[in-house]
């Protein structure tokens, strides 16, 4: 069965709109499992699941101007020309006013958006990765030094990384010894979610914050299609408390590192169903 090519929802016009959702169709720094430009489009597809509205919070996303501008093309590029192309895209959206929604690809694409907002943002990361390697595989923009590369525009202490439990040794230490505040997955487990963002809110203060949800923050049993699954992770409830607790201060937002040739559908569903969320959080704020 095949769905319009655009997301669910997704109708008003570039100009009218106060969302653009975009796709970035990248993949070519993935490590373990292969195939993260494909998922655009199968976010895209499995949105057409869903009702316009939404019972537990009584929005409707046909009332919301939302553009689908399709997908950049970064098909034959290297990683350094891909960021550089994102960024470029970027900095007119906001120039406009408008809300950005990056639908990856790989974690690789983040930093290119995030360099087009100012310098003084706050970034919020979900990832089951510290993400803060110098370099992998020879390339400082592979998608295993994205947090790392994010530092590169915006102070480590305007980061957080909530959802971590992987790090090379090394990594883990650089993070430690640059003062990332980060929160394990055992730890938020252990002092629940609610106690998590209240101290990550302490710390980001009332910075407009950017949210980058690398999908395999959430456990393997409710998304299985990532591009390197790690068990022990949080639950969709977790991840969406999070967006509505920051909802008031987000600024931009991209989904990463799905991967649909290892999904039967559940993961692209459930990062459709995080968007739709996400842009009814923020509207209504
Ligand atoms: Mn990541
Ligand atoms: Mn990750």
């Amino acid at each position: 069965m095949n769905f319009p090519d655009y997301f669910a929802d997704a109708e008003a016009g570039f100009n009218i709109a106060n969302f653009v959702i975009f796709g970035v169709p990248y993949g070519k720094t993935s490590s373990f499992r292969y195939g993260a430009e494909k998922a655009p489009k199968a976010i895209r597809q499995a949105s057409w699941n869903f009702e316009t509205y939404d019972i537990r919070t009584g929005i409707d996303l046909k009332d919301i101007q939302i553009h689908d501008y399709g997908n950049l093309d970064v098909d034959n590029i290297g990683s350094k020309e891909m960021v550089e192309k994102v960024t470029d895209f970027t900095s007119p959206v906001l120039k406009e006013n408008k809300f950005p929604i990056v639908i990856g690809g790989e974690h690789s694409i983040t930093p290119g958006v995030i360099k087009a907002f100012p310098k003084d943002s706050a970034v919020l990361f979900l990832d089951a990765h510290m993400d803060y390697r110098k370099s992998y595989e020879n390339d400082v923009y592979n998608h295993a030094c994205t947090v790392r590369r994010v530092t590169d525009h915006i102070a480590v202490k305007n980061i957080a990384v909530l959802g971590v439990r992987s790090a090379e040794k090394k990594e883990f230490y650089d993070a430690e010894e640059s003062d990332l505040f980060y929160k394990d997955s055992f730890s938020i487990r252990k002092n629940g979610i609610s106690e998590t963002i209240e101290e990550t809110k302490r710390y980001l203060k009332n910075k407009k914050i950017y949210l980058t949800l690398d999908i395999d923050v959430i456990d393997p049993a409710y998304a299985p299609g990532a591009s390197t699954p790690e068990p022990f992770g949080l639950t969709p409830f977790d991840v969406l408390e999070i967006i509505e607790a920051f909802s008031s201060q987000l600024i931009g937002f991209d989904v990463v590192e799905v991967c649909p040739a290892y999904d039967h559908g559940e993961t692209s569903l459930l990062a459709a169903k995080l968007i739709r969320s996400l842009i009814g959080a923020v509207w209504k704020k």
